[in-house]
């Protein structure tokens, strides 16, 4: 056993036991233990964590964990200018409202309501994705390289969560994905839409998309102003037309 004092900091302290919140606390780690294995046996997923230091010098999770050491563990933070577009996620399967609405911003998010978890690490791995779940144990296989623990409840306020963590205002492509099949649409010549919209449609649309996959067609009608509404006022930044 090697005895470390322990003090998260900002919203990880979410993941403790009420009585560990704000405060250093002494926590017994089992032998040869890494940081990661300590934190994550304190309920703190790794991927939740960012900038780490022991005894005030910058650390990474595979440091193993000697008496006395003193720990300190700071939240995630948003992605900087570094990164390079969006990254494509992997939804779990209690978070269909979310990857539908990342759908909709153009995001690339896979999602199944019946996908195991075992299924979900692997694409992860396979297809560089971001996990987004709220199952911290998920989030604890080592295999998970990023990943993303959803706190809120309702997919709005998961929206913003994930939005702010990955800056996805600056890379949102509003309408470009189907919502059944997270495909990128294609444009359609209105001609080539006549036989499968209905007329008064076909005469008031100038613009149609069709899905690769399910072969769907869209336009630009009530629907997609619905959803153009519902996205701004979670978001509070303007959706592009
Ligand atoms: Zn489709």
């Amino acid at each position: 056993m090697a005895t470390a004092t322990f003090r998260f900091h900002g919203e990880l302290v979410q993941f403790l036991a009420r009585e560990r919140r704000g405060i250093a606390f002494a926590h017994g780690c089992a032998r040869a233990a890494t940081v990661k294995h300590a934190i994550e046996s304190l309920g703190v997923p790794h991927t939740e964590t960012g900038r780490l230091t022991v005894n005030g010098r910058p650390a990474t999770i595979a440091r193993i964990v000697r008496e006395g050491d003193s720990i300190e563990v700071f939240p995630h933070q948003p992605a900087g200018a570094e990164m390079q577009g969006a990254p494509d996620f992997v939804a779990d399967a209690h978070l269909g409202g979310l990857a539908r609405m990342l759908r909709m911003l153009g995001f690339d998010t896979l999602y199944e309501n019946a996908i195991a978890d075992r299924e979900i690490v692997e694409l992860a791995w396979r297809e560089r994705r971001v996990i987004l779940t709220r199952d911290r144990e998920l989030l604890k296989c080592r295999e998970v390289l990023r990943g993303c623990f959803v706190h809120a409840r309702k997919p709005e306020t998961q929206l913003q969560e994930v939005a702010a963590r990955y800056r996805l205002e600056r890379s949102m492509r509003p309408f470009t994905l189907c919502l059944h099949c997270n495909l990128r649409l294609e444009a359609v010549e209105r001609g080539a839409v006549k036989e499968s919209v209905p007329e008064r449609i076909a005469e008031r649309y100038a613009e149609f998309v069709r899905c690769p996959g399910c072969e769907r067609i869209f336009w630009r009608g009530s629907h997609w102003e619905r959803m153009r509404e519902m996205l701004g006022a979670s978001l509070t930044v303007r959706i592009p037309a």
